[in-house]
């Protein structure tokens, strides 16, 4: 596709770098008809390089500064980054990624003029116009088809976005710009997610060497979060989604399966409750035995035994055995309860 067609689809090749993750980009790209063992050859460092470092400030800085002085490295980039990316394997760095290129096209868009967040609205099909002008009653620039805003405004827990509270009108919802653009970063961050839900065949070694690195970061970012200090004070209006169902059900004496029961006592000790205090939440257990429940709160929290301090298991481990429930917004910004409850009190 020449410079002219793109123009003429209305992006530039500056909106494809800015907003690699539009259709049309694909539709730029093609005719170049890269293949992933491309990577492996000749004169690819540079764009695996830049690629890298998309992956890199995801998960460092969880946005992606665009650099559009090279702007065909930079469109090149993405889909690379997206293999880098797929090729770890790894759930934190896909959501980590998927979140990083939503977040910093928000703050592009928020620049952008209406006529452009239409534009790119247009390329998720979804039905967007600017209100009318004899619309005086409303200083809100955007009608949108409610199917849109719902599937997009379901994620996002704050009471504004409640139907009952948004401006309803012909099966239109009106939207103030920055709402536009908040919904579609629901909408961006979902794409590129569902992009990076593939399995690679085979990746080359140069690519599996990036995704090692890559992975030792992402590591190193999740340990220096896990070590960051937690506040002295347990807050539980921060406990996150899961370990309120769980504190909820130990306080009513409803049955918790093990990694439950594992999940409630090494979160609250990690939080800084006593062993004793979390003792008293099992009391009335039908299967309660003081001396045993102590010695295993104790022996979590590395009091016994072979001194080992345990955590709570990560969300992906909650997921799988059923523990994760009622996960909200932030929860799609952590990958781990304690991460959730650290920066929940950081939002308060
Ligand atoms: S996503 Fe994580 S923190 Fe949120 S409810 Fe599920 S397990 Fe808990």
């Amino acid at each position: 596709m020449t410079n002219l067609q793109i123009e003429s689809a209305g992006f530039t090749k500056n909106d494809l770098a800015k907003y690699p993750f539009l259709k049309e980009t694909a539709e730029y790209i093609k005719p170049l008809d890269l293949q992933i063992g491309d990577l492996a050859s000749m004169g690819m460092d540079q764009l695996l390089r830049r690629a890298e470092e998309r992956v890199n400030e995801a998960i460092l800085n969880r946005c992606i500064n665009r650099n559009l002085k090279t702007v065909d490295l930079e469109i090149l980039s993405f889909p690379v980054a997206l293999l880098i990316v797929i090729s770890t394997e790894n759930s934190f760095i896909k959501k980590r990624y998927a979140l990083a290129e939503a977040k910093q096209a928000s703050s592009d868009l928020s620049k952008e003029t209406k006529e452009r967040i239409l534009k790119i609205a247009g390329d998720f099909d979804w039905k967007i116009k600017l209100s009318p002008k004899e619309d005086v009653n409303t200083p809100l620039e955007f009608t949108i088809k409610f199917t849109d805003y719902l599937r997009n405004a379901a994620h996002l827990h704050d009471k504004k976005w409640k139907l009952t509270n948004s401006i309803l009108s012909h099966g239109n919802i009106y939207l103030n710009k920055k709402d536009a653009v908040r919904l579609l970063e629901e909408e961006i961050r979902r794409r590129i997610e569902k992009r990076l839900e593939v399995k690679l065949a085979k990746s080359p070694p140069e690519l599996t060497e990036v995704a090692e690195r890559v992975k030792k970061l992402a590591a190193e970012t999740i340990g220096q979060t896990e070590n960051e200090e937690l506040p002295k004070v347990v807050v539980q209006t921060a406990f996150p989604p899961c370990i309120n169902a769980l504190y909820e059900a130990a306080s009513s004496s409803h049955h918790l399966s093990h990694i439950g029961r594992f999940t409630l006592t090494s979160f609250l000790i990690n939080i800084g409750m006593s062993p004793e205090k979390v003792n008293e939440l099992f009391k009335t257990f039908s299967d309660y035995n003081e001396r045993l429940t102590l010695y295993q709160i104790e022996h979590i929290a590395g009091e016994r035994g072979s001194g080992t301090h345990y955590i709570p298991p990560q969300c992906s481990v909650l997921q799988t055995h059923g523990v994760c429930k009622n996960s909200d917004d932030l929860c799609r910004r952590i990958y781990h309860p304690l991460g959730y409850y650290r920066r929940k009190q950081r939002l308060a």
